[in-house]
């Protein structure tokens, strides 16, 4: 079976599963976004390989590939179905060696090599949209025997050791196994440390009110926790790349904590403290006009829960009146009424199920008008599910409760940007932000227009500071969006918003254009300051993300220049990373724009 065929057969039972949901063959044929809708409705196209003795005509295959690795062709895709690549070339090393074996194949055959996780990233940091059989490109596929792991008891704090295609998931519950866990992580752990590492991911924690940290934690990125790590890096005597662990004080480190992807770490050592049981409350009573009430209103504000817990995030589905608010909070001993859970997922009901699938399908066919019951239908089934599987109130250790979307929940694609501001500015920040993000809600449907389908979600989190790093001289990761800024100290926490529609929603991406500006200009000054989340949608114009070449080249890294000291910035962190691979190997478009 070639490619084509394989995805004409994909084709054919996606469009048979729309049917079956309810639209009309031609209804679903006729969409705009079909593409988008195979993403939405289908999840994966099933990762099938090809051998280099069958590789299609229109794929060379690489030349003189290091023996005794597999090297195979397969389709990428990402997980929101916005980039699919047929018939690329990946491998799978089994070692470091290996690793360093292909990357000075590459060097020396004039291929480009991209490490590849779990495939989840938005933005093309990977391979840019469309086509087949990238040329001299071979991805590396981590998550096959890149995944040993170690936790080493003997330091304070305890510390980790792991290969960079283990997943957060893998990671989490072998920390648990020594008593061990992180404040604070992604909603979704089937992700790989590697790609966490490139991106910055992040879950949502600040100290609550009183609250003192506990070694081995941080309550910044995952990228925080690293204290040393293990990377491909060109070696200048020896005319080769290199394997080359660097000390997190180490002169080049600060770049690699964060790199986007512009380079290959294939093991780190991060700091671990001890786990925690949490309780996870779920409300979905509170009204929006409440929570994000003006600062200095009473009641269930967004900041009375900063200050109560300093965990929570507000998920908020267009046209309703209540975001689901999910408030966790540290309980050493479980509340009386809250339910015990054992394993991480607990919300099934965020799973993408057949009701919303259909509605989501009629929106992007063309039916956007829908939008408003869309919105009603996704906060009645969170109203419903968390009665239902009595998952209102839970207590566990910490993973259990922190991980709560499984990869199969409605496909989505994003736009997200940090905001460092005072703690005391947070309740503020949120009103302000949903009141022009109302308004803008409501300008658009004035004209028939829906651009976002999906919630608004806004978390919190603590700065990458080198004060929750267990050693001395630690450095902040210098391409972090949540980086400290030393001219303003006092801007102590991030606000992350993040927008969500279907892939294809029409004018979703000027819509997010214009919210990027005005977040620009508004978080601004002395009151704030705004950084794109790598993984996610940042620098739109009305063509879409990545594509507004201001952003690309000035106000992005400007932002990222701002307050910190020469030597030790953005343009720091580029001279590091070029060095580290001055051909360029581990590059691609995007980061030869952003990162020239
Ligand atoms: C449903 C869902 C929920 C999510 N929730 C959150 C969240 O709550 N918080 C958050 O911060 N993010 C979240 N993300 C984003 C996610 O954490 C990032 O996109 C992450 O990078 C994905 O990891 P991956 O293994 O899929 O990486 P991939 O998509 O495979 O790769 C992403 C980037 O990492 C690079 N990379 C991968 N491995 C290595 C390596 N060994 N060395 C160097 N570079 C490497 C790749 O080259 C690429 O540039 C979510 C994503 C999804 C789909």
């Amino acid at each position: 079976m070639t490619f084509k065929q394989h995805k004409d057969s994909t084709e054919q039972s996606v469009e048979n599963t729309a049917v079956a949901l309810g639209l009309s063959r031609r209804g679903f044929l006729g969409g705009a976004t079909h593409t988008a809708a195979l993403g939405l409705l289908a999840g994966w196209l099933p990762a099938f390989r090809i051998a280099p003795a069958s590789a299609q005509a229109t794929c060379a295959v690489p030349p003189n590939f290091p023996s005794g690795i597999s090297l195979y062709q397969q389709a990428y895709e990402n997980w929101s179905g916005e980039i699919a690549v047929d018939s690329v070339w990946t491998c799978a090393p089994q070692t470091a060696l290996d690793v360093l074996a292909i990357v000075n194949w590459a060097h020396d055959n004039g291929y480009k090599v991209r490490p590849r996780g779990r495939m989840r990233n938005w933005s093309p940091l990977l391979l840019p949209p469309g086509g087949a059989c990238p040329a001299n490109v071979v991805l590396v596929d981590t998550t096959q025997y890149l995944t040993a792991m170690s936790v080493n008891t003997g330091t304070s704090p305890k510390t980790i050791t792991a290969q960079t295609g283990v997943t957060l998931d893998a990671l989490m519950a072998y920390l648990e196994s020594y008593g061990l866990g992180v404040t604070a992580s992604p909603s979704m752990g089937d992700v790989t440390l590697g790609g966490v590492l490139a991106t910055g991911t992040h879950g949502t924690a600040v100290k609550a009110s009183g609250e003192t940290g506990l070694p081995g934690k941080t309550f910044g990125s995952f990228s925080n926790l690293v204290l040393s790590l293990t990377a491909v890096v060109w070696d200048v005597a020896n005319n080769r790349y290199a394997l080359r662990t660097f000390q997190r004080s180490d002169p080049g480190c600060a770049a690699l904590l964060m790199h986007l992807g512009r380079a290959f770490i294939v093991e780190a050592t991060l700091q671990a403290g001890a786990n925690q049981r949490l309780r996870c409350q779920t409300w979905v009573n509170i009204p929006a006009a409440e929570l994000y009430a003006p600062p200095g209103s009473p009641g269930r504000t967004y900041s009375s829960y900063v200050q109560s817990t300093g965990r929570l995030t507000a998920i908020w589905f267009p046209f309703t009146s209540n975001p689901w608010v999910k408030v966790w909070t540290v309980a050493p001993n479980k509340p009386l009424f809250s339910r015990e859970v054992t394993s991480p997922y607990p919300y099934s009901f965020t799973d993408l199920s057949p009701d919303i699938a259909a509605m989501a399908a009629q929106i992007i066919t063309g039916n956007t008008a829908l939008t408003p019951a869309f919105g009603k239908l996704q906060y009645d089934a969170v109203a419903a599910g968390v009665v239902t599987t009595f998952t209102y109130d839970l207590w566990g250790w910490s993973k259990n409760l922190l991980s709560y979307v499984k990869p199969n929940t409605l496909h989505i694609t994003t736009n997200s940007y940090a905001v460092l501001l005072r703690r005391a500015d947070i309740q503020r920040a949120v009103n302000e932000f949903t009141v022009y993000y109302q308004s803008r809600l409501a300008a658009y449907q004035l004209l028939g227009r829906y651009p976002i389908n999906g919630p608004l979600e806004i978390r919190v989190t603590g700065l990458d500071t080198p004060a929750d790093v267990a050693i001395s001289g630690a450095p902040s990761p210098q391409l972090s969006p949540i980086r400290p800024r030393p001219d303003h100290p006092e801007w102590d926490v991030a606000l992350w918003f993040d927008l969500v529609t279907i892939p294809g929603t029409p004018y979703a991406d000027q819509f997010f254009a214009e919210v990027q500006q005005w977040m620009f200009s508004h978080f601004s000054g002395s009151y704030a300051t705004v950084r794109p989340e790598w993984a996610k949608g940042w620098a739109f114009t009305s063509a879409g993300a990545w594509s507004d070449t201001t952003q690309l080249s000035s106000t992005i890294p400007d932002a990222f220049r701002a307050g910190q000291a020469t030597g030790d910035n953005w343009d720091s962190a580029r001279t590091t990373l070029n060095q580290l691979d001055p051909f360029r190997i581990f590059s691609v478009p995007l980061l030869d724009a952003l990162l020239p």
